[in-house]
């Protein structure tokens, strides 16, 4: 029978950190990955933006807008919330980590993971930007130093490419990029370097207790006994946590981006505005990002996400226009109410932590995360205070949430459009409609025989549109994919 000390699910950025900062203390630990469609990491722009994430930059500033524009929250409320401070302190204390770091595992693992000194910059297009960059300056929650407000022309002269179309720019200095793959693959090979055993494409099914004390996993191919298992799975954490008899409020969060081809450098800082973000990696290739959607563990990307990204993208650096996109893809974020990570052991269930629900910031708190499990598991004093992280009662029952819980109400209706090949009777249309009717979820429906489509509004927590989708291939017709999905809040 295989056996480790400490078993970690999941082999995402945070489980590849955990991995390493365990091996690199010594202690035996495997790391247990089975590749699932739509996981965080290999979907993530790679973005380190401490301040900006906290204050509600990046997808907060975007969803926000997209919040107000659909009418579900007042639009005198410009600012975005900010996350709690003790976010902040975790965040900046990740964040100061990745210099180091980034000579650490070239060393040990012989891959670069592109750290990169850019800055973050808020384009401030209208009066409105304005009254919400002014307070953050005067008041900037990490000091003088770290802010600083540029005029359209000083703006011009560092970033040509921006638009001249800007009431000016703050910009965050501190505020950094990676490459979020080289990242994860280099916490990997350290972590394998220095003795992990790394077991790829196999699925842990279960967590194995007794006596109130964890035994090990259940992989689709054996057992393997250990003392702690670190559930690190993701947007799949809260299945992993359940079969250990452990309540987890982590979700899928879908968020959309798109990649251009390789460009010779055109913006040297990360930028956010609140239509989109952008970020040039270091082999040219422009990342435009992205959206905030409760659609389960519906790996999809739509036109219209697409097309409103990039207008985004077109109207902070307008040379976007004339170029190519090579990719469109999507990820699932591992949402909680608050937005803050899940870490920690849990009181009743011996050996079992949690290191997950990292939202928005998995690749920004990465370091810091697998350094406190390591702590943790060794029984050594912690870097940082871990009780805002734990999972309390207030965090199982989401009385504590954030502004990104409006998207969890706003987003359960949603509208599909799908065109049904060979509806080409009334008689068809009937039986399509019947079986509309039903199906559980379904709230309203048009079925147009001239457009060979129809309309269906649902509610996302109670069906996928792919369930939509085979039920009426069942019928014989051939339903396509969506063609556009959107919200329509509720
Ligand atoms: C579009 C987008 C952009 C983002 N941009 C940024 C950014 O700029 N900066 C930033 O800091 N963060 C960003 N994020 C968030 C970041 O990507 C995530 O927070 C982070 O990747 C989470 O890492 P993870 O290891 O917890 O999850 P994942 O990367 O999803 O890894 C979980 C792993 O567990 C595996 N798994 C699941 N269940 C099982 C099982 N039963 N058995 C075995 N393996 C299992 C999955 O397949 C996966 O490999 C972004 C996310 C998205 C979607």
């Amino acid at each position: 029978m295989k056996n480790a000390d400490v078993i970690v699910v999941g082999g995402g950025v945070i489980g590849c950190a955990v991995a390493y900062y365990i091996a690199k203390k010594g202690i035996p630990v495997m790391l247990v990955d089975e590749p699932k469609r739509g996981r965080a990491t290999s979907a993530s722009a790679g973005g380190l933006w401490p301040l900006g994430e906290s204050i509600g930059l990046g997808c907060g500033v975007i969803f926000h807008k997209a919040m107000i524009e659909k009418g579900l929250i007042p639009p005198d409320s410009h600012v975005p919330p900010q996350l709690p401070k003790t976010f902040l302190d975790f965040a900046i204390q990740s964040n100061a980590m990745f210099p180091s770091l980034a000579i650490e595992l070239r060393e040990t693992s012989g891959i670069d993971f592109e750290y990169e000194e850019t800055s973050l910059l808020f384009l401030m297009y209208d009066e409105g930007d304005v009254a919400f960059a002014k307070p953050l300056y005067a008041n900037c929650p990490c000091g003088r130093s770290r802010i600083d407000w540029l005029t359209p022309n000083e703006l011009r002269k560092v970033e040509p490419a921006i638009t001249h179309n800007v009431l000016g720019a703050l910009r965050f200095n501190g505020d950094n990029q990676v490459n979020p793959y080289a990242l994860s693959d280099s916490f990997r090979e350290a972590a394998r370097k220095l003795g992990a055993q790394i077991i790829t494409h196999t699925e842990v099914k279960g967590i194995k207790v007794s006596s109130g004390r964890i035994t090990g996993v259940e992989t689709t191919t054996e057992f393997i006994g250990c003392k702690y298992v670190v559930n690190a799975a993701g947007a799949w954490a809260a299945q992993i946590a359940k079969t250990a008899g452990i309540e987890l409020p982590v979700y899928p969060v879908r968020g959309q981006i798109v990649g251009t081809e390789a460009l010779p450098d055109i913006i040297s800082a990360c930028i956010s505005t609140n239509d989109c973000y952008l970020a040039q990696k270091k082999h040219g290739e422009i990342i435009i990002g992205s959206t905030t959607e409760e659609v389960g563990f519906n790996v999809g990307v739509t036109p219209s996400a697409i097309k409103e990204l990039t207008a985004g993208a077109i109207r902070a650096v307008p040379f976007l226009e004339w170029v190519k996109v090579k990719r469109v893809w999507s990820g699932l974020r591992p949402g909680t109410a608050d937005e803050m990570p899940i870490l920690g052991s849990v009181s009743g269930l011996e050996g079992y932590i949690n290191a997950c629900g990292h939202f928005r910031t998995g690749i920004l708190n990465s370091p810091l995360t697998g350094l406190l499990i390591s702590e943790i598991i060794n029984g050594e004093k912690l870097s940082i205070p871990i009780e805002p992280f734990l999972l309390s009662d207030e965090r199982l029952n989401g009385s504590i949430t954030s502004n990104h819980k409006v998207s969890v109400f706003s987003q359960e209706q949603q509208t599909i459009i799908i065109s049904i090949k060979g509806m080409t009777c009334e008689g068809c249309v009937t039986n399509v409609k019947k079986t509309l009717n039903s199906l559980q979820g379904v709230t309203k429906f048009e079925v147009s025989l001239g457009d060979h489509q129809a309309k269906i509004s649902y509610n996302a927590k109670e069906i996928l549109p792919d369930t939509v989708i085979a039920a009426i291939d069942e019928l014989g017709y051939k339903a396509h994919s969506p063609l556009a999905a959107k919200c329509i809040g509720l």
